[in-house]
């Protein structure tokens, strides 16, 4: 989960914030200089008549909860 903040410029756009891991809700941190810790970042556009019929997700996982769901994967990933 991405969060956002309007900063003051000559037209109101976003900047990125923060980011948080939608398993853990722990915040995903920046190193010294200045960039993210890696992590997995998901947009879904779920088809109509899909079970979230339209829905648009979008989804961050921090490494420690990817490592979780791969172990639990009955399948690997290549
Ligand atoms: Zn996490």
């Amino acid at each position: 989960m991405k969060i956002y903040k309007n900063i003051s410029i000559e037209k109101q756009e976003k900047t990125l914030q923060d980011i948080f891991c939608n398993i853990c809700g722990e915040k995903i941190h920046k190193n010294e200089y200045g960039y993210y810790d890696d992590f997995l970042s998901i947009e879904k556009k779920w088809g109509y008549h899909s079970q979230f019929d339209g829905e648009t997700h979008f989804i961050d996982i921090c490494q420690l909860c990817y490592k979780i769901f791969l172990n639990n994967m009955k399948l690997k990933p290549d």
